[in-house]
């Protein structure tokens, strides 16, 4: 019967220190684009990404994740990898102008190749062997512009080690891998596609992301990742996979996060929109899922919103 017993009670606490908010760094200045299918989110130019950052650190959360794209593409990604690409560039101003928040960057090729496609292709083949030095390169740029954490989340076998190795020998031993360890080949990740200008021009990415009907692969991959040296794993999407979460954090003590992608942002967006469903209340019940499955950390495109309602 009593509120204050409830709080006391309750077993999962979800705090914005556990939140990383995804954002879109794009060429040019003044520039906030709404991305139409996942509202309130935009493609930002790298002063006002600045002041975004700073919004959020204000409001107490964790990190921040960031997604470049690029004035050009090509074939080999050199955007991924260049020392003045868009996100290097972006990485150096946050750093400068907002301190104080974990500066996290995705490490793939797709949003950089001119099929995007997440390596290398040839033949209407992705390369993995081939692909490795490219996202250990883009990993190795992203360090020395002043990046907290890199996150591989291409899903080319090999790669957390390929970074790892390229890392150490040029003295970034201390910059963890969070690695996209667990990577389904979702429909929900449709929103970000436009979001990241990132969708494959050909082909799907079925031959190197993970078939939704398999829980004993995710152990398999998660593995392989924690093998080559990575410091935190995570499983992607968050909300149709907390079984997966669950199975992990009972099996490995490193940390775990979850990345409550763009389609499950944009659902709840929507039904909100039409009033068929309660979006702060539903945001907040997703979010203490994906905790109460063991997600230590949280990617969410909610992050603010549900920093604000937990004050
Ligand atoms: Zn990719």
């Amino acid at each position: 019967m009593n509120e204050i017993v409830r709080k006391m009670v309750s077993e999962t606490r979800l705090s914005p220190e556990q939140f990383v908010y995804p954002l879109f760094v794009c060429p040019g200045e003044g520039v906030k684009k709404e991305i139409s299918s996942m509202p309130n989110n935009y493609q930002w130019s790298i002063d006002l990404l600045v002041e975004e950052a700073r919004s959020a650190a204000s409001l107490g959360i964790g990190g921040i994740i960031l997604f470049g794209i690029p004035e050009e593409k090509d074939d080999r990604a050199s955007g991924a990898y260049d020392s003045h690409g868009i996100v290097q560039e972006a990485v150096r101003a946050l750093k400068r102008e907002a301190p104080g928040i974990l500066l996290i960057t995705d490490v793939c090729l797709c949003e950089y190749t001119s099929n995007g496609h997440c390596g290398l292709v040839s033949g209407g083949e992705i390369l993995n062997d081939e692909s490795l030095p490219l996202l250990a390169q883009a990993a190795l740029s992203h360090a020395q512009a002043g990046a907290d954490v890199v996150a591989p989340s291409d899903m080319m076998d090999g790669r957390v080690g390929a970074i790892r190795a390229l890392l150490d020998k040029n003295g970034y031993q201390n910059i963890p891998i969070l690695s996209y360890a667990v990577k389904y080949a979702s429909g929900y990740y449709g929103p970000f596609r436009e979001a990241a200008e990132s969708a494959p021009a050909f082909g799907d990415r079925r031959s190197h992301q993970m078939d939704p009907a398999n829980a004993r692969e995710a152990l398999r991959e998660a593995a392989l990742d924690i093998e080559e040296g990575a410091d935190i794993i995570m499983v992607k999407p968050a909300g149709p996979y907390l079984d997966i979460l669950r199975l992990l954090r009972d099996r490995y003590l490193l940390p775990l996060a979850a990345y409550q992608v763009s389609g499950e942002y944009s659902a709840l967006m929507a039904a909100g929109k039409l009033g068929w469903l309660d979006l702060p209340r539903t945001m907040m019940e997703s979010l203490t899922g994906i905790r109460r499955a063991g997600a230590d950390i949280i990617f969410t495109y909610f992050a603010k919103e549900a920093a604000r309602i937990l004050g």
